[in-house]
């Protein structure tokens, strides 16, 4: 089946009446935190008066009894734990302060957002750890072809899930080109990207398995899902120059992270550190 290609998300051309999913944690006027941990549903009303968005009642327990601080200040308390483990890039860091990870999970879950964790994002699937997501994209960007202004050109992702990462990949690359095989996914990542802005992720559905012929040759490549072997196609439609990145099993029950880079002379495999991603699967669902 050919991937469906969809157009860059554009900005929305009239401020839609509902604001789709709250900031977090809420901030009334004045700059206060809300960290209320009872509430009532009067008092949440009243509060959303004077707020931008009318809350639903799902929401409200992840706001209400939320971390009661700036999800910046959590940020970039995340952001130097990953230092302290050895992210050193600058770019990565700073996409990864930037991008609020807390809108792409379940509301229920937005309190464990910044923990070191991966978490189900729904059939069967998680959004890798902070920690998995910042080494990969700094792999990426040690290596690939990066224009005169630092970042890297066009970026085939293999596996968009809630497209977390495709948000954070959308600082550090010209374009992105995400693909996800389940539909369910797919319509979610869409959702979670429709608010946010970012003309430069495109989301496709479709077998990542062929890559996106379209979009090559890629500046890099990588996959969020690992198999017993990386696609030639993925190979193929690297860019001279380029680098992927990508989970692979090495032996049943094992993966470990692998880098490709694409030489003049030919393709250099380095195998690394052990992971645990979902299965890279063909076919769409
Ligand atoms: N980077 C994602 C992680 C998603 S988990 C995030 O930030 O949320 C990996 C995803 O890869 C799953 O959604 C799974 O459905 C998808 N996947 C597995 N095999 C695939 C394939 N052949 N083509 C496209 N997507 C695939």
């Amino acid at each position: 089946m050919k991937p469906l290609v969809k157009p860059p998300f554009g900005v929305p051309s009239k401020t839609p009446s509902v604001a789709v999913r709250p900031s977090f944690p809420a901030r009334l006027p004045g700059d206060v935190a809300l960290t209320t941990t009872k509430f009532s549903l009067t008092a949440a009303r009243a509060a959303a008066v004077a707020l931008p968005w009318e809350p639903r009642k799902s929401h409200l327990p992840g706001i209400f009894g939320g971390l009661g601080m700036d999800s910046r200040a959590i940020r970039s308390r995340m952001v130097s734990r990953l230092a302290a483990q050895g992210i050193s890039d600058g770019p990565v860091l700073a996409a990864m302060g930037a991008v609020e990870r807390h809108r792409f999970v379940d509301s229920a879950l937005a309190n464990q957002a910044y923990e070191d964790t991966s978490l189900p994002i729904g059939l069967g699937q998680t959004i890798s750890k902070p920690s998995v997501v910042a080494r990969m994209l700094e792999l990426l960007q040690q290596g690939g072809l990066h224009d005169a202004s630092g970042k890297l050109g066009r970026v085939l992702e293999i596996g968009t899930g809630c497209a977390y990462q495709a948000a954070v990949l959308s600082h550090l690359a010209t374009e992105v080109y995400s693909m996800e095989r389940l539909r369910g996914l797919y319509d979610k990542a869409r959702e979670n990207l429709r608010l946010l802005r970012l003309p430069n992720v495109h989301l496709l559905f479709g077998d990542g398995m062929n890559g996106f012929p379209k979009g090559a040759p890629y500046a890099a490549i990588i996959a969020a899902a690992g198999g017993e072997a990386i696609p030639d196609a993925w190979i193929d439609q690297l860019a001279v120059g380029g680098r992927l990145v990508a989970p692979l099993q090495t032996a049943p029950g094992t993966q470990s992270l692998v880098v490709i880079d694409k030489t003049r002379h030919g393709v250099r495999h380095t195998l690394l550190e052990a992971v645990h991603f979902v299965p890279l699967k063909s076919g769409i669902g």
